[in-house]
């Protein structure tokens, strides 16, 4: 039997010898920056919601949903407004949280670390929930920021199609420029929708993926972090 002709498009990117199916369903990661066009900002967030709208109806009724029933009638709206306002908000760089800096004037040199800062985001595979935790830490170099800017960024980059790993890469990166340091630190622990509710269902499993930089690279400042993770 032929298999079908991915609908993907590759570019010639290295697979390592997988196709786009294995790579959905493996939820393998291909890089740190979120794949986006050039183009992906022509369309204004109106646009992009009015053909959103139009599309999500088709799929709809593709399956043979009646969009005359009240109860369906809104959701090809609901469902554009959501995705381009809410879950993907994050794909548009306007939408990155303004950070201030700010002088460590306690001269704290230890730690800091801001744990359990929950988060919904959408695997990029499947369009199905990711809901995690995620622990966030620093060491200043001379500059702080808001505690409440940690849990932004993190909602910031869960607010898009992703895979864990790229949003625990993304989260520290930002942290690194932000802070100006390399002493930052993201831990994600978090349950994968396409994993718990369709294919293997395995309700119980959860993914955690670290980045550890700088000082938090050693053997005991890896242990002090996971320390105070602990309940
Ligand atoms: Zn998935």
């Amino acid at each position: 039997m032929n298999k079908r002709q991915p609908l993907v498009k590759t570019n010639g990117h290295n697979l390592n010898g997988f196709d786009v199916e294995e790579i959905g369903d493996d939820h393998l990661y291909t890089g740190l920056e979120t794949p986006m066009r050039a183009d992906a900002f022509k369309l204004s967030d109106i646009e992009k919601k009015e053909r959103i709208a139009i599309l999500f109806e088709e799929i709809m009724q593709v399956m043979g949903l009646d969009l005359t029933d009240d109860s369906l009638k809104g959701t090809p709206n609901r469902v554009a407004k959501m995705y381009i306002d809410e879950i993907f908000s994050g794909l548009n760089p306007q939408n990155k949280p303004k950070i201030a800096l700010f002088d460590n004037k306690y001269q704290y040199n230890q730690m800091l670390v801001e744990k359990n800062i929950t988060f919904y985001s959408n695997c990029e595979h499947h369009f199905v929930p990711i809901i995690g935790k995620a622990h966030v830490a620093y060491i200043s170099s001379g500059k702080v920021i808001g505690l409440s800017k940690l849990n932004r960024i993190v909602q910031y980059y869960a607010k898009r199609p992703q895979v864990q790993e790229r949003l625990t890469n993304q989260i520290a990166e930002d942290l690194k420029a932000t802070l100006q340091t390399d002493d930052v630190a993201v831990i994600i622990d978090a349950k994968h929708l396409c994993v718990s509710s369709r294919g293997i269902k395995d309700e119980s499993s959860a993914t955690v993926t670290t980045f550890y930089g700088g000082q938090f690279n050693t053997p005991q400042k890896i242990a002090e972090l996971q320390n105070y993770l602990k309940e």
